[in-house]
């Protein structure tokens, strides 16, 4: 089996960035005929309750612009056990660390591919010590990467190396992390191709050196160039009418949209009608505009 996916974290509603990002990742796994899944990161338990009922309109969302997902839908929060259990085959490289940001921030280490590794303070504590400090902070998990490197395939931006520090794997709060969790979903779900906004790039290094670490083969990657605003940063939900409801409340129809994520994707003339079967007839990958995507709210 082979898939693709696309994960939005149920924090605020899509915006055109995310939506178009999605749209990307439909058309590569639908155009090689893969599989599609849908996949909700609210593992974040006390953000996503912050947020109130975001994913059921993410969903919407996706279904108006015609983008069709194969169920079921993956809830991250259904999943611990199978976090757990991934986390127990890792057991000898995981140990548990109890620094503070601001430690970390202060301990010398030199940043790499624009971050700061993790400079290994508990790595070697002995287990008085840990005994000590579980008294004052409970631990994160991190995992002893022993300084790898890894190189992966984008279908845009080619071979791309990166350090693999000793990454959390587990906050210390008791939620799994991120760069865990995507991976252990990734392959429960015989995902071999992963679109998603090129933000992530930088992660996919330590993700995929996590993946042979499991034992499996990492996924072919697809960064997304992302949506800005007028001063050149990323979009956000306060930059205007950049949500499907923002603008249907100004009259443009999930439709209009459609036809704007198209031709920002250079796959429709400006103001063209299109459905997303016949993205998929014009779709190819070579042709993805290799710059951001200015969104003038
Ligand atoms: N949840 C992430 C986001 O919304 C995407 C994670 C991924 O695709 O690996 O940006």
């Amino acid at each position: 089996m082979t898939a693709g996916r696309y994960a939005p974290s149920p924090t605020s509603a899509l915006h055109l960035g995310n939506l178009r990002t999605a749209v990307v990742a439909w058309l590569m796994a639908r155009g090689t005929g893969r599989r599609f899944w849908l996949r909700i990161e609210d593992l974040d338990v006390a953000r996503v309750a912050a947020a109130g009922p975001v994913a059921e309109g993410q969903l919407a969302d996706l279904a108006a612009l015609g983008l069709d997902f194969d169920p079921p839908v993956m809830w991250q929060s259904a999943r611990l056990d199978a976090y757990q259990a991934a986390a127990g085959l890792l057991s000898d490289r995981l140990y548990e660390c109890f620094c503070t940001r601001r430690e970390i921030a202060e301990a010398a280490s030199a940043p790499h591919d624009g971050f700061r590794p993790y400079p290994g303070t508990c790595r070697g504590l002995s287990e008085a010590e840990r005994e000590q400090r579980r008294r004052s902070r409970p631990p994160a998990l991190r995992i002893r990467a022993d300084a790898a490197t890894c190189t992966v395939t984008d279908i845009w931006a080619g071979e791309v190396s990166g350090l693999v520090d000793d990454f959390v794997v587990r906050r210390n709060d008791g939620v799994w992390a991120y760069n865990f969790a995507v991976v252990v979903d990734d392959l429960a779900q015989g995902v071999d191709q992963v679109i998603r906004g090129d933000d992530l790039l930088s992660s996919a290094p330590r993700q995929a050196w996590l993946t042979q670490q499991l034992g499996g083969e990492p996924p072919r990657y697809g960064h997304v160039p992302l949506a800005v605003n007028r001063a050149g940063t990323r979009l956000a939900k306060r930059d205007g009418a950049v949500t499907l409801a923002d603008l249907a409340a100004r009259g443009v129809t999930a439709d209009q949209v459609l036809s704007m994520l198209a031709a920002s994707l250079a796959l429709a003339a400006p103001g063209e009608p299109v459905t997303a079967a016949e993205l998929l007839r014009r779709w190819d990958p070579a042709r993805l505009p290799r710059a951001p995507w200015l969104v003038d709210g």
